[in-house]
């Protein structure tokens, strides 16, 4: 049995290792160049969900690394004027750990080299006659396999093709996504897990990426062959736009200057903080989410992660991505050792995904509509 993953994502990659390791054969198409193509480092909270799946994807070996380069996710979180002066608190978060969503990547693609195509721009797909599927790629190629796999998140290409009925919505919303180097002088600014600062129309949330120690002296520690960015513990900053807020100039693109003259007259460490925020890891981008999809025939061709249940951000996605991941694998083992058929194997994947995303999206939802107020 042969598997096209498309999306070398944190659910693609972790799909591939668990595939991997339970002898079936698989190959990853990642549009981008490399692991460090683009802004990819915001921090994720990890928690009853998806902490155990994570742990069932990666070998065992890696898992004191992992949680080397892990941080606790606990304290309070309050909320703020721009002054700093206190508004209220939100419930102790004490479960839980955070990780950098790049870092992650990394340490997930520890041992797939030659499984995972970097490069490699997902056009289209087509079932074969006997069974099986092809999938076409902007570079002209094209690869067969048993079944293709579109772990290629919001706004997927493949779910498009399977599912055109579905519909990406966008909020009107933007984000600046920002990240500043944690020093001693900012870190009062999140005494807990989480700080949200207030003012009028604009939200500002401020949460902690505490490394419990540097992941490349970490890896090469406890796991020399696997090479982990040379990172160090950040703030990681979402200031959400109100619609039309960022529409009138071209220069938001970059989003840092942006911010920075919204927060003009705010307390000096969140000036502060915007001044040194670090530029080529922060950027501006829509808020999108969708509805629960449809049901679909089981067939060649399936979804995992955001391509399976777009959300908005912020929420469970990666919790439930790599819970994905061990559904599928669960299911895909048995039929690639001859001793259960594909397509009730994914039937019983693809209910399973939408009853747990199903668990999550109304969620979600309402904590999109809280920020956004609408
Ligand atoms: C700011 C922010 C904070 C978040 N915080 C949390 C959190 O705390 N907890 C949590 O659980 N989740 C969180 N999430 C959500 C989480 O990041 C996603 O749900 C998760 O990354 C989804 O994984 P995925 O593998 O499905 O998709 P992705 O990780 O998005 O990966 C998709 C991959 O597919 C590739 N791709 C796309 N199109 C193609 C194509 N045509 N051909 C080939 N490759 C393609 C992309 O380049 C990408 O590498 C957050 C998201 C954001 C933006």
């Amino acid at each position: 049995m042969r598997v096209i993953v498309i999306g070398a994502g944190l659910g693609g990659l972790a799909l591939a290792q668990s595939l991997l390791r339970a002898g079936v054969a698989v190959d990853v198409y990642e549009r981008d160049a490399g692991l460090e193509a683009r802004f990819q480092g915001y921090r994720i909270g990890l928690g009853d969900r998806g902490l155990p799946a994570l742990k069932r994807c990666l070998p065992e070996r890696l898992h004191p690394l992992l949680h080397a380069v892990s941080g606790d996710m606990a304290g309070e979180g309050r909320a703020v004027d721009t002054r700093l002066n206190e508004l209220g608190r939100t419930p102790v978060q004490d479960e839980g750990l955070l990780f950098d969503r790049h870092v992650l990547r990394h340490l997930l693609h520890a041992g797939l080299d030659g499984h995972v195509h970097f490069g490699k721009r997902f056009d289209a797909y087509e079932p074969l006659p006997g069974g099986g599927v092809r999938a076409f790629f902007d570079d002209g190629t094209t690869v067969t396999g048993d079944l293709l796999v579109g772990a290629d998140g919001m706004g997927s290409a493949v779910c498009r093709q399977l599912l055109p009925s579905v519909e990406i919505l966008d909020t009107g919303v933007a984000g600046v996504i920002g990240r500043t180097p944690l020093t001693p002088e900012l870190a009062p600014l999140v005494p807990g897990w989480s700080t949200l600062v207030q003012d009028g129309n604009l939200n500002l949330f401020i949460g902690k990426m505490p490394f419990r120690r540097p992941p490349h002296e970490a890896a090469a520690e406890l796991a020399p062959d696997v090479k982990l960015p040379e990172t160090s513990s950040y703030l990681r900053w979402v200031l959400l736009l109100p619609p039309g807020a960022h529409e009138a100039s071209e220069e938001v693109r970059d989003g840092v200057d942006f911010v920075a003259d919204l927060v003009r007259g705010w307390h000096p460490l969140l000036r502060a903080m915007i001044r040194e925020a670090d530029r080529g890891n922060s950027g501006l981008g829509p808020i999108r989410y969708a509805d629960p999809l449809p049901a679909w025939e089981p067939g060649p061709v399936t979804l995992l992660g955001d391509s399976a249940h777009p959300m908005p951000p912020g929420g469970l996605g990666a919790n439930l991505a790599f819970q994905d991941a061990v559904s599928l694998r669960d299911e895909l083992a048995p039929v690639a050792r001859g001793e259960a058929p594909l397509l009730p194997a994914l039937a019983a994947h693809q209910q399973r995904m939408r009853d747990t995303a199903a668990s999550v999206h109304s969620a979600a939802m309402a904590t999109l509509r809280m920020i956004t107020r609408t």
